[in-house]
């Protein structure tokens, strides 16, 4: 088990606190649907959904309602990555040129904080099965007969590509991701950068460990076809699965360098999935303490906790103390504070304080342990 410092030096206003603080149970100010994550130090934190489907291949819906879609849910970066080779709609809507849906997207998008890349799904059965070429110039000019050619093209227009699925029950029965030598392959040429260990509905703990073992980008995505609102109930409070990319910039150049260094962590069902690197700093600028103070004359600490994210945190009590107010999980509701009692025995001018963050996920069964150390408001 790998541990997660988190310091939170100087972070404690000296503003009177009401009783009524002491007293919060954990509430929530979700106040709109859009997904948002704080920057951490360094990068941008972007929020891209790169799988994404509509009339185009087998989709249900005209690409600007991709956009709207990605509108309402703050994302920064869509792809519509029609299958290549797989056009139900082709007798009603003829596509020779597979730039049109994100000629239509992008069109859309123009007035509005939104990028738009472009991307196709490479759709072959086992193996490779599918993947999605993104950042790429012309997708007409991937698709191709041969298993290796749409690679080599997508590689020769320094795309970024990664494997769609891989525990996809139609092309897995047992829905274990097993990584094969056409894909060893393909890493070997620098042809297959990323892998998906999220896509709509599924978690795939076999995905993670491949993309550790292989050094490949932890990718998630939605690879919606109909409705984003009514696959993640959005109405009733879900969220689709988005991959978040540390980019020195809100650029399009800038995103691409953060995936091509695996620079992502992925939300997904409130778990937060990514090498400890970039977990960690995410976790430490998504959970900041407010103030420390004791209640009264007595030894019982309150800790005020800020949940800055969209992601709900399930902590367990790793500490010397036992808590006052719960047992030893804490939960921290998506952008709200939280009230954490500790009991220290005597009063104290600074607490360290760990936790394992159990919606997190580093790899496979592991979670991070966060540290708190908090100056105490005298
Ligand atoms: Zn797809």
């Amino acid at each position: 088990m790998k541990y997660l410092q988190l310091f939170f030096p100087a972070l404690f206003c000296t503003t009177l606190f009401s009783a009524a603080f002491a007293q919060d149970a954990p509430h929530s100010h979700r106040l709109s649907r859009a997904i948002h994550f704080p920057h951490i130090s360094g990068y941008k934190t972007l929020s891209t959904d790169l799988h994404q489907h509509t009339v185009f291949s087998d989709g249900s819906v005209w690409p600007d309602i991709r956009v709207q879609e990605a509108l309402k849910d703050g994302i920064d970066v869509i792809s519509l990555t029609e299958h290549l080779e797989y056009q139900p709609h082709k007798d009603d809507i003829p596509h020779p040129d597979r730039n049109r849906s994100y000629l239509i997207a992008q069109q859309e998008a123009k007035d509005h904080d939104l990028m738009v890349i472009k991307g196709a799904e490479i759709t072959r059965s086992m193996p490779p099965g599918h993947c999605n070429a993104v950042f790429i110039d012309n997708p007409n000019l991937i698709l191709a007969e041969d298993s290796l050619a749409p690679f080599a093209a997508a590689a020769a227009q320094k795309g970024f590509v990664f494997w769609n699925h891989p525990n996809w029950t139609a092309q897995r029965k047992d829905g274990l991701a097993t990584l094969t030598p056409f894909h060893e392959e393909l890493i070997q040429k620098g042809w297959l950068h990323g892998i998906e260990v999220v896509n709509e509905h599924t978690f795939s703990d076999e995905a993670l460990q491949i993309a550790l073992d292989k050094n490949l980008t932890i990718m998630g995505t939605s690879d919606i076809h109909g409705l984003i609102d009514w696959m993640f109930t959005v109405p009733e409070g879900g969220h689709r699965p988005v991959t978040l990319v540390f980019a020195k910039d809100k650029t399009p150049a800038a995103v691409k360098e953060g995936l091509m260094d695996r620079r992502t962590v992925v939300f997904y069902r409130d778990m937060l999935i990514g090498r400890e690197a970039w977990v960690k700093p995410l976790i430490e600028a998504s959970i900041t303490v407010d103030t420390a103070f004791y209640q009264g004359k007595s030894q019982v600490l309150t800790l005020r906790l800020r949940n800055n994210s969209s992601c709900a945190f399930t902590l367990q009590n790793r500490s010397d103390y036992t808590l006052h107010n719960t047992g030893d999980m804490v939960t921290l509701p998506a952008m709200s504070t939280t009230n954490m009692e500790v009991k220290t025995r005597s009063n104290m001018r600074s607490v360290s304080l760990d936790f394992e963050v159990l919606n997190a996920t580093t790899a496979p069964g592991m979670h991070p342990v966060v540290n708190w150390q908090a100056q105490i408001v005298q």
